[in-house]
């Protein structure tokens, strides 16, 4: 399974689909991108293999410089184009990848529920997006808080990418547990969960650590600890070659 994600000056499409064919060997059974389109995303996705995503993407405007995609490998619901990522929340303000499994999303889930929630997947990870949405609209705080708040509830392993609607110039990213590298470019960063879709764009990568949530804009990649202290960046040179 898989993580990829593009904010820059750049095609999103691009970068996204090819990034999700280089993450194939770490195995999946669904795919999805998420395209920040304007005040809108268009997103679709796939069970099966990121060619049929590709085929299902033939006919639409895939032109911006934002967006998310995910190879899935199932824990929670089988697999299927509802299962598949990305997950929007219940008022289509957010969008959300993830990897990994959120241990505790039954009871999260259980108290979505008694609030009105309805979900249209069986997934762990619709449960996360829209307990995002639910803490960003009760509190009217940043969406960064909003995740903060999230991931400290949460039990289990995770990657996350995360777009807004209300942020057409930010990517958010954190993890715990699953891998999370982001790539270093001219006003653009590449994410990916290892460096393999990036390599023929960047050498300059950073691994982000557990807890650890980036709010990634072209020109600036801010790193902060759940604690909300800013962490500086350390950036790494790959010598690998392509
Ligand atoms: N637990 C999530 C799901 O079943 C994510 C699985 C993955 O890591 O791809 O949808």
């Amino acid at each position: 399974c898989g993580i990829v994600g593009y904010i820059g000056n750049k095609d999103a499409y691009t970068y996204l689909i090819n990034g999700l064919k280089r993450l194939e060997y770490r195995g999946y059974d669904s795919a999805g991108i998420a395209l920040h389109k304007g005040n809108d995303f268009l997103t679709i996705k796939k069970a099966g293999k990121v060619a049929s995503l590709e085929a299902a993407f033939h006919g639409y405007d895939t032109s911006t410089s934002l967006g998310i995609g995910h190879t899935r490998w199932a824990t929670h619901g089988i697999p299927s184009d509802n299962n598949a990522h990305p997950h929007v929340s219940a008022t289509g303000k957010f969008v959300l990848v993830h990897n990994g499994i959120i241990e505790n999303y039954a009871s999260i889930k259980e108290e979505l529920l008694q609030k009105g929630y309805k979900f249209n997947s069986d997934t762990d990870t619709e449960v996360l997006v829209n307990f995002i949405e639910d803490i960003y609209l009760n509190n009217q705080c940043p969406v960064e808080e909003a995740i903060r708040i999230a991931l400290k509830r949460v039990v289990g392993t995770y990657v996350i990418l995360l777009l807004s609607k209300d942020h057409s110039d930010t990517l958010f990213a954190a993890r715990k547990g699953s891998p999370l590298v982001i790539g270093i470019g001219k006003n653009e960063h590449f994410l990916g969960s290892d460096a393999s879709p990036m390599l023929e764009y960047t050498k300059e990568v950073v691994y982000i650590n557990d807890y650890e949530l980036a709010i990634i804009t072209p020109e600036q990649l801010i790193l902060k600890n759940l604690g909300n202290e800013t962490v500086t960046p350390y950036i790494q040179k790959l010598d690998l070659e392509l």
